[in-house]
């Protein structure tokens, strides 16, 4: 049984699928106008690990992450411009080059951070048509009404349109879909754009597409889709009108994935999502993270500074998705030392895998399918290796946990070994094929004195870090 998080009901709930043994998500991804920050970064690893965690549990999944490459504006309210073009502006390049550029960033760090690839990754410009096909459906509904400057969502007409968020329609009014178009056709102040004409403060937008809804401001309806309903099209076009859950940053609640909601429900006449999970903040020094005071590091700076990209990965795992994580150098080393420790632990263990202990799995899966208790997980794998259990069936169960945890378990610490120690390695490889035993022994002293251990296998040579 797996027990989530419902954002919706306010509560853990036991997971029931629509269709036995399948789960379908939804995950809102990035806005590709900047490379994402670690604080990004932890919220892919929390589908990354929702993903894990049922395919752990046989779950056949079908995993949908999104690139926003339009629409997106300065704030969720639509205010402001489209992000995408500030990108394009700030860097003198097409809001294509800019999405594209950032996609491969993007792309490279999941890699390192050994996040599954979700089944589809679709881009939002590539489904303008059936945004545009959702959008006509709410306005034949009567959901949705056109002004000369933009399509609109009419949230008087959504049933309970802020049942995600329980906040009342009052405080939605400060906070939401008033943008700054100040259109005065406007029915509600919380009506929020489905699409956005080329005109008035949009007048310059560059990613544009012909529509068949009517603005006299402009010809053939020329405009641009607003972000919420991005999701709702793409969710319908690659899973279906109805999913099992929806996932994204905890800020989403009140704008996005309430709006996503009332168009989604409006224009299909059936539940949206059944659950709606939702992952907190990574903090830096206990503050939000800032461009302007530095502190919203890439993983690039993460590499940079000399760690290894699983290090990441394990100092997200030492957190539960539904806390705010604080994020310190200092944390980091810790993380560093407690998966260096770990590796070493497990090096102890040898080689041979005997079978997987169903006790210690038992205890795995009941943290992890505790709303994704990932402190616990790992706390279970620390009792496993302090055990009385032989190496063997410790190697085994480990590297069965490691499906969910994602650590690179089984593989040696090779990679963590710095370049000098790799040149070092690579010569003495050479020595030892070219049978100088003298050069072979001097290099590995070399290797022992920059703190790295060498081990000859049988048919390979392993490298760590000295105890
Ligand atoms: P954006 O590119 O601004 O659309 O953000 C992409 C995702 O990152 C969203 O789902 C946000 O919720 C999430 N996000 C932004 N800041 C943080 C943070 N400090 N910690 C965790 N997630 C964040
Ligand atoms: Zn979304």
């Amino acid at each position: 049984m797996i027990k989530i998080y419902n954002t919706l009901n306010k509560q853990i709930e036991e997971f029931k699928p629509l269709k036995s043994g399948r789960v379908l998500i939804y995950h809102c991804g990035p806005t590709v106008y900047w490379t994402q920050h670690i604080g990004n970064l932890r919220g892919m690893m929390f589908g990354d690990l929702l993903v894990r965690t049922f395919k752990y549990n046989d779950y056949e999944v079908k995993y949908i992450r999104n690139y926003t490459d339009v629409g997106h504006l300065s704030s969720d309210e639509d205010e402001g411009e489209d992000k995408m073009e500030k990108g394009a502006k700030r860097e003198n390049k097409t809001p294509l080059e800019i999405a594209q550029k950032y996609i491969d960033i993007f792309e490279k760090d999941t890699k390192k951070l050994n996040l599954l690839e979700p089944n589809t990754k679709p881009r939002a410009t590539e489904y303008i048509k059936e945004m545009q096909a959702m959008i006509q459906t709410l306005i034949n509904k009567g959901f949705a009404y056109e002004t000369d400057l933009a399509v609109y969502f009419d949230v008087s007409k959504a049933k309970d349109y802020s049942r995600l968020s329980g906040q009342s329609e009052k405080d939605k009014i400060e906070g939401t879909g008033t943008g700054d178009i100040q259109d005065k056709n406007k029915k509600n102040p919380n009506d929020f754009a489905l699409w956005f004409f080329r005109t008035n403060k949009h007048k310059n937008a560059l990613q544009v597409w012909p529509s068949t809804f009517k603005s006299k401001a402009v010809k053939d309806g020329l405009g641009f889709p607003g972000w919420h309903i991005e999701c709702s099209a793409m969710s319908k076009k690659l899973l279906s009108d109805s999913i099992d859950i929806h996932l994204g940053g905890i800020e989403h609640v009140p704008v996005h994935h309430t709006n996503e909601i009332a168009q989604s429900e409006s224009a299909n006449g059936i539940k949206y999502a059944g659950y709606w999970m939702h992952n907190e903040h990574l903090l830096v020094d206990n503050g939000k993270m800032s461009k302007s005071e530095g502190t919203n590091y890439s993983l690039a700076e993460i590499i940079k500074k000399g760690f290894d990209p699983l290090v990441l990965r394990f100092f997200f795992l030492s957190a539960q998705y539904r806390s705010k994580q604080n994020f310190t150098w200092r944390a980091l080393l810790g993380a560093k030392n407690g998966l260096d420790h770990l590796r070493n632990q497990i090096r102890q263990l040898g080689e041979k895998k005997g079978s997987i202990n169903s006790d210690y799995k038992n205890n795995f899966l009941q943290a992890i399918n505790n709303d994704l208790n990932t402190p616990q997980a790992l706390a279970v794998v620390q009792k496993l290796l302090k055990s009385n259990l032989n190496k063997k069936d410790k190697l085994a169960t480990i590297l069965d946990f490691d499906q969910v945890l994602g650590l690179d378990i089984n593989k040696t610490n090779d990679e963590n070994v710095p370049e000098e120690a790799k040149k070092l390695l690579e010569k003495r490889n050479k020595a030892r094929a070219d049978k100088d035993w003298t050069e072979s022994d001097r290099l590995r002293t070399e290797i022992e004195k920059l703190g790295y251990t060498i081990e000859d296998l049988n048919n390979k040579t392993r490298v760590y870090k000295t105890d």
